[in-house]
């Protein structure tokens, strides 16, 4: 089993809730969800973060953009943030790179 987290749930190794799967990128509801719709959005390929996206990578990155807008309408949300956290200090505890979709309730701006 991979060390990473993030790439032991892309490979099936640890069981998650699926929301959508392809050869780049794999969704899966966020096991603590912060708002009614809550999913994650990861590549199969280890990346740690927004850091290391690169012009070699940076395509599975579009990909990822481009899957968030095909499932947000699928599921019919109006209305989402996207975020992803990069380091410590900024709230990233997964150094695998990741991109929570958030929905279903009113969010501030800033965020805390
Ligand atoms: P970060 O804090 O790095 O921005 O986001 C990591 C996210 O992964 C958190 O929202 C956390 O709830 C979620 N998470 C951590 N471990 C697991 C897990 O084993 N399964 C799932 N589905 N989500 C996880
Ligand atoms: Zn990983």
């Amino acid at each position: 089993m991979s060390e990473c987290l993030f790439c032991s749930i892309a490979a099936g190794e640890i069981p998650s809730s699926k929301v959508y799967e392809d050869d780049v990128c794999f969704a899966f509801n966020d096991i603590a969800p912060q708002a009614p719709t809550h999913f994650l959005v990861i590549p199969k390929a280890h990346i740690g973060s927004v850091s290391e996206v690169t012009a070699d990578n940076s395509g599975v990155v579009a990909h990822i953009f481009e899957v968030i807008s095909k499932l947000a309408k699928e599921q019919g949300l109006e209305s989402y943030r996207i975020v992803s956290n990069i380091g410590e200090q900024a709230g990233q505890s997964v150094f695998h790179l990741h991109f929570h979709v958030l929905s279903g309730r009113d969010m501030t701006w800033p965020p805390g």
